[in-house]
Parts: structure tokens; C-alpha cells; sequence
């Protein structure tokens, strides 16, 4: 089967692409390896500065009821905190929620959906050929990567941060607690990992949090972890106490890596959490996924009147300009936030200066996606 773009990957990157390629009238296919619709381990603040640029591809998402978030509660091991209006804000929603609506949206356009892992992508005489077990071949001039932080596709591409370990898993768990604001998301620290609250679009409070796996690796299981270690943030220990699990069981992924990688290897351009993950602290993952989607979209239109080879240029360049301060500065605060000292010395130095936090929370934003 022949297409215009292969994307690999219908996460949040992958189905932005979809859409925005099949409004400029590519022929578009996704591959995804889960079904819709699926949990996923995230912290599920978004970023208004999404907003325009979804509803320009038809996702409006002010018809929802999603609570709007525009403050930020910072707190450290010991329960010393601050809190800061945030300057674009942001809006709660699950990513049960959030990735079937775009979903949907590919669907009701006709976007093809090969359901199954995409284990193989050749590049052979300007084409590419991906291997989806169970589905014919797929080939396609274009790729995007838009497959996550981790793939058995990493390997086959030799990609270097698959050859180190990350020390870093994330949990996540809903639960029903009413007496969490609306408008709040509130990060806190705990020895080796920080957790991030805010509300989703049912009113239950979305708890997630990463932690390092030496941290981890002496409690049974996160309910152990969770009372002897998470808890001891005074925030986080009462929230526990007093909120009821809406899942059976929590969620977890290890080997969250926060390495560089490329924005495009083997002539794949590489979209979302392939291309590069900012730390979650910063609460722009989802954010930066969906702009790289635009980015990767409008290079590839480009394709009708330049080479391959100035797309991939062009591609890298613009990745880069958008996005690697961010990650940058990301990767300093997570530093600086996971130690005692460090959050301690960060939170009461941003205490005397609420210009100081807004001006931080600036640096791993942008602003409004222009469509
Ligand atoms: C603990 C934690 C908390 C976070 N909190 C926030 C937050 O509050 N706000 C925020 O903005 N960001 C947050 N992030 C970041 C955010 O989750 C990611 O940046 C975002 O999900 C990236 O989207 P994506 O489309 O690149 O990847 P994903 O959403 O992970 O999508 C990748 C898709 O590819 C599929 N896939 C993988 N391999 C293959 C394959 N070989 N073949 C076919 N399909 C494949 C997967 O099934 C998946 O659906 C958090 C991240 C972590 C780890």
C-alpha cells in the first residue's frame, strides 16, 4: 500500500500530523500498536498554547468541560511552597480523553489505521518501507517518527541514547478527591522524584509522578513506595490519605529517558517524545509534541517544491530553534528540584520573586501556536 506519509505512532505528535497533512490533502496513514482508547503515563496539564492551532485542524476543545488551570503550586520534601499565577495557563484532560478526540477527528476524515507495532522502516530508492506484522508492506516517500519515548524501532536505528539506561519511571493513578481546586496544578518533591496534581475533565485528580528506579527499588510496590517515601511531603501524604483510587491499579513505564536524540535519522522526521523529551516538571511535553507535529506537517507540504534533502535541513533547524532551550532548561530545573538542598535553596529564592518563577515557567513555554 502506497502513501504520501507514513506516520508511526497515533499519540498525540503522529495524530496532529495525520490531520494537518490529510487538511493539505496528503495521503496519510498511521500506524499505532493500541487501541483507542488507552491510558497513558502523563501529568495531563496542557498548555493553552495548543488551543488555536487544534481548533484551525477542527478539535475544539472548549466544547469540553475541562477544568481551567491557571496557577501553580510549587513545594519541597518538607512541605515549603509557593504559588504562582501561570502566564498562558492551561487546561485539564486525560489522555484517555484527549487521544481518542483526535482520533476520532482522523476517522471521521478517512485517515487509514494499521492497528499493530511497526517493527522495520527501510529506506531504498527514495522510498520508505515499513514493516507492520499481521498488515501488508507500507511504503511511503515520507515518515514521520512520532512512536514515543521508547520503540523497538530505537534499536533498529541504532539511535545512541537506546544503549544507556534511564533511571528514571513514571506512576500514575486517577483519583475521586473533591476538595482539589479546579484551577490548580500543583507539582511537589519527594526524596528522588517529584509528582504533579491537577484535575481532569471527569473532576478526578490525576496523581502522577517520576521517580528514580535506586529510590524505588527498595519498597515492594508503589503502594509501599507511596506511604514510605512519596507521603512524607506533607501535600502529597494527605492528599494520599484522604483521596480514593479510581483505577484498579496504578500505571507505570520505566526507562523514561531525557537524553538528546536526532530530529531526523534515517530521513525520518522525528516528531514529539521521539525527537526529544523535556522533563515533565515542565508540564510542556504535550505542548511541544503537538507543535513539533505542525512543524514536521508544514516541511513536509514543502516537499511539492523542495528536495529531500533541504526538507530534513529545514526540519532539524526549525526543531531546534523551538524547541532546545527548553529542553535545556528543563533538564537545569530538574537537577536543581531533585535534591533537597537544591528545591529548598530554588523555592525560597523564588518566594522573594514571583517574577522570578513566571519568568522560569516562560522558558519551558512558548507562546500560542500560530495557525
Ligand atoms: C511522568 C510524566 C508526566 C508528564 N506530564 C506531562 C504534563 O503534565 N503535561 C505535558 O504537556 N506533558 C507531560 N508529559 C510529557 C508527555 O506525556 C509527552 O511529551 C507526550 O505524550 C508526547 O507525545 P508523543 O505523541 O510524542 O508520544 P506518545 O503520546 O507517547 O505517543 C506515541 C505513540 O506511539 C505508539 N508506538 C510506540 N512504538 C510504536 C511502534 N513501533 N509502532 C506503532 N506504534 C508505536 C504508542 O503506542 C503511542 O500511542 C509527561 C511525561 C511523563 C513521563
Amino acid at each position: 500500500m502506497n502513501y504520501d506519509v507514513v506516520i508511526i505512532g497515533g499519540g498525540l505528535a503522529g495524530l496532529t500530523a495525520a490531520l494537518h497533512l490529510n487538511q493539505s490533502g496528503f495521503q496519510v496513514s498511521v500506524v499505532e500498536k493500541n487501541q483507542y482508547p488507552n491510558h497513558k503515563v502523563c501529568g495531563e496539564y496542557v498548555s493553552n498554547e495548543v488551543k488555536p492551532y487544534l481548533k484551525n485542524l477542527g478539535v475544539d476543545l472548549d466544547n469540553m468541560e475541562c477544568p481551567q488551570i491557571d496557577t501553580l503550586q510549587l513545594s519541597t520534601h518538607s512541605g515549603q511552597s509557593i504559588t504562582a499565577k501561570l502566564p498562558l495557563g492551561g487546561f485539564g484532560i486525560s489522555r484517555y480523553e484527549l487521544d481518542a478526540i483526535l482520533y476520532q477527528n482522523a476517522l471521521v476524515r478517512n485517515i487509514p489505521f494499521f492497528f499493530g507495532t511497526a517493527t522495520d522502516i527501510q529506506f531504498l530508492n527514495d522510498n520508505f518501507h515499513i514493516t507492520v506484522p499481521g498488515h501488508q508492506k507500507l511504503k511511503a516517500k515520507w515518515v514521520i517518527g512520532a512512536y514515543g519515548k521508547r520503540s523497538i524501532l530505537d534499536k533498529k536505528l541504532n539511535r545512541t541514547f537506546m544503549s544507556n539506561k534511564s533511571p528514571w519511571l513514571g506512576v500514575k493513578c486517577h483519583y475521586a478527591y473533591d476538595d482539589f481546586p479546579n484551577n490548580l496544578v500543583a507539582l511537589h518533591n519527594f526524596k528522588g522524584g517529584y509528582g504533579g496534581l491537577s484535575k481532569t475533565e471527569r473532576g478526578h485528580v490525576n496523581f502522577c509522578y517520576l521517580t528514580t528506579f535506586e529510590s524505588f527499588k527498595n519498597y515492594k510496590n508503589v503502594a509501599e513506595f507511596n506511604l514510605k517515601v512519596v507521603s512524607l511531603n506533607p501535600f502529597l501524604g494527605q492528599f494520599l490519605r484522604n483521596a480514593s483510587p479510581v483505577f484498579e491499579k496504578p500505571i507505570s513505564i520505566a526507562q523514561v529517558s531525557f537524553e538528546r536524540k536526532k530530529p531526523v535519522q534515517n530521513h525520518i522526521l522525528m516528531c514529539g517524545d521521539s525527537a526529544g523529551l523535556i522533563h515533565p516538571l515542565c508540564g510542556n511535553g504535550m505542548a511541544m509534541a503537538i507543535h513539533a507535529a505542525k512543524i514536521a506537517s508544514e516541511c513536509i507540504i514543502q516537499s511539492k517544491v523542495q528536495s529531500r534533502d533541504f526538507i530534513e535541513k529545514a526540519y532539524a533547524k526549525r526543531w531546534k530553534k523551538e524547541f532546545r532551550n527548553r529542553l535545556w532548561t528543563g533538564r537545569q530545573l530538574q537537577r536543581l528540584l531533585i535534591s533537597e538542598f537544591g528545591a529548598n535553596m530554588a523555592i525560597r529564592t523564588v518566594t522573594k520573586s514571583e517574577k522570578l518563577l513566571r519568568s522560569m515557567i516562560r522558558r519551558t513555554h512558548g507562546k500560542p501556536i500560530l495557525v
